[in-house]
């Protein structure tokens, strides 16, 4: 019999009433606000009353350099939250939301896969409870208060061709990336150059993110700089007097949503970062209360570990304050045969078959980004854990290799079937994640929020990616000496470079050495609170290809969603 998809088996899912859920994780009913039959949201008050539950083991979910198809991070999430209650613990898994671009465009859904599944997936994947719609009203405010400061006679004196505000829409849409607004009569505005990027890659969204609160978000989205004046002064939400407005239109989304796995594990949902510019973590709040909430919280970062976990470290844990106990990077055969250099994998198409022949020495051939990536994660002073993600025509002779690699690095090892037996097959895993967790946290940051942004960029270019060196264009020399003047020289640094390769070059493999970081352009979220380098092409409005997941979403003749994975 053919493996089920992924829609059968959420079909099939035996859901717990969500109050329950809640109630397992000690949330008392007043902090909770249900929505709908399957999801609450969680007041941020449970931030404070929780303060004296026992604070669980914070656990990181990072991988190697991935192939374009990703190797399984939100699944093993997932599937180490589930495999947690085998060996009788208590689990809470956070992880973001999906966008809708994507969604609909080519990945078809993001709630893990087979028997490790965030359920309804439907819900997960399509709306949810409004927080994407919510940032998109928040952010385009604001733009529609650019445009009508202008209109009104630009008493800020903000130079129209320095705006970098656009606007956003949680669609992937590329005929929106450049557009030109305030077209027609003196009435309909005035006429300037701008565009729309996905709502994921809105700094609201990131601010959101990173928000430890209600005051702090309010302050965080008045420091938006949303463009600078002739003079060259940046100029602020704050100055048009919109973050306020923006603070309430997300009273409701700042709030982490309530879901719950295949297994009836606790999954806090909460925010959608885009990883290509932004930290690709999930929200800071929703950790901090997810930390209250059982023996251990298990939080996924974007990427490989040289993006998503160097972010998670040196933004998301600066701001909140936790260390975490242990970080497992996910690795698979796939993409470490992909590392060989031997195989090219491309999203949409099917794997090489020579690929999918059993060959130990291609796994062996790739080992040099697990070794670095083990390294990246030992670095932060976290104990680093591989998880072998299982797939279905793998080889054991293949697994042995990843795990003599991990073990050659002492770094502990296991492999994981949660992906076809649910939380079963991440026994193995939470043990060795638990002994893990149990080493004493080293954990320090790369840097201090003192560095100049130049040190800031070096370091993690030459320690994270292994480079030799950084260098800048003129743009981003000048950007740089004018963000230090404007005083956001403390903010860390989120590096916006491509996933696919620790280097800057997606067509270099392994761990790459004797190259340069090319640092293009630097942007300010200042908002958010950081600042974003740019090494590379960086889309932040994506297209549909020429056969988007949506042409085959529909409803079946019983009324039920198909074409969602
Ligand atoms: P990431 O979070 O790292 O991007 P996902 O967990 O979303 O990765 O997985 C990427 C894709 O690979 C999903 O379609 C998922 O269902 C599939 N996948 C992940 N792990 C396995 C596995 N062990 N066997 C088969 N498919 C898998
Ligand atoms: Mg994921």
């Amino acid at each position: 019999m053919a493996f089920p998809s992924d829609l059968e088996i959420a079909r099939g899912a035996k859901l717990k009433p969500i109050d329950d859920i809640a109630a397992d994780m000690g949330l008392p009913p007043r902090l909770l606000e249900p929505y709908g039959r399957d999801v609450m949201k969680v007041g941020l008050e449970a931030i404070d009353e929780l303060k004296g539950a026992p604070r669980a083991k914070y656990v990181l979910v990072s991988a190697i350099t991935p192939t374009p198809l990703g190797e399984g991070k939100t699944t093993t999430t997932v599937g180490l939250g589930q495999g947690f209650k085998h060996v009788g613990k208590q689990a809470t898994v956070a992880v973001r939301q999906p966008s809708m671009g994507p969604t609909l465009g080519i990945k078809g859904g993001a709630a893990g896969g087979g028997y490790s599944q965030v359920v309804p997936m439907e819900l997960l994947n399509l709306h949810l409870t409004g927080d994407m719609h919510a940032v998109t009203a928040a952010h385009n405010l604001l733009a529609a208060m650019v445009d009508n400061h202008l209109h009104q006679g630009n008493a800020l004196n903000l130079d129209p061709r320095e705006i970098s505000w656009r606007r956003v829409l949680d669609m992937n849409d590329r005929a929106l990336r450049n557009i030109v607004i305030g077209l027609g009569a003196k009435a309909d505005g005035v006429t300037r150059q701008t565009g729309f990027d996905i709502t994921a890659a809105s700094e609201v969204m990131a601010a959101l993110a990173l928000t430890t609160g209600l005051e702090d978000l309010r302050e965080r989205l008045g420091r938006i700089v949303v463009g600078y004046t002739v003079d060259g002064e940046p100029v602020t939400a704050e100055q048009l007097e919109t973050a306020g407005a923006m603070t309430v239109l997300l009273r409701e989304a700042i709030k982490p949503n309530i879901m719950q796995t295949l297994e009836n594990t606790p999954v806090l949902v909460h925010c959608g970062p885009f990883g290509n510019i932004a930290t690709g973590n999930s929200s800071v709040v929703a950790d901090l209360i997810g930390l209250r909430t059982g023996d251990y919280l298990i939080t996924e970062a974007g990427f490989g570990a040289d993006m998503g976990a160097e972010r998670f470290f040196n933004i998301k844990c600066r701001v909140s304050g936790e260390a975490p106990d242990a970080a497992v990077l996910v690795a698979t055969v796939r993409a470490l045969k992909a590392h060989s250099g031997k195989f090219k994998i491309v999203a949409g198409r099917p794997l090489p078959a020579d690929l999918l022949k059993e060959n130990p020495d291609d796994v062996h051939a790739g080992a040099a980004n697990l070794r670095k990536q083990i390294e990246n994660i030992r670095m932060h002073g976290v104990s680093p854990v591989v998880a072998i993600n299982a797939f279905p025509g793998d080889f054991d002779s293949e697994h042995a290799v990843i795990r003599e690699i991990a073990e050659e690095m002492g770094a502990r090892v296991a492999v994981s079937t949660h992906f076809s037996e649910g939380g079963a097959g991440a026994v193995e895993l939470a043990e060795v994640v638990a002994e893990a967790a149990e080493e004493p946290s080293e954990f320090r940051l790369l840097y201090p929020s003192s560095a100049p942004l130049r040190e800031k960029i070096e370091t993690i270019a030459t320690k994270v990616y292994g480079a030799d060196g950084v260098s800048y264009s003129p743009t981003a020399r000048r950007q740089l000496d004018r963000f230090e003047r404007n005083g956001f020289g403390e903010l860390p640094v989120c590096m916006a470079k491509t996933h696919l390769s620790i280097s800057s070059d997606p067509k270099l493999l392994g761990a790459p050495t004797g190259w340069t970081l090319p640092v293009r352009e630097v942007r300010a979220s200042v908002g958010a609170g950081f600042v974003y380098p740019i090494a590379g092409d960086m889309r932040t409005m994506p297209g549909l290809g020429s056969s988007p997941a949506a042409t085959r979403i529909d409803f079946d003749d019983n009324g039920d969603i198909v074409g969602l994975s």
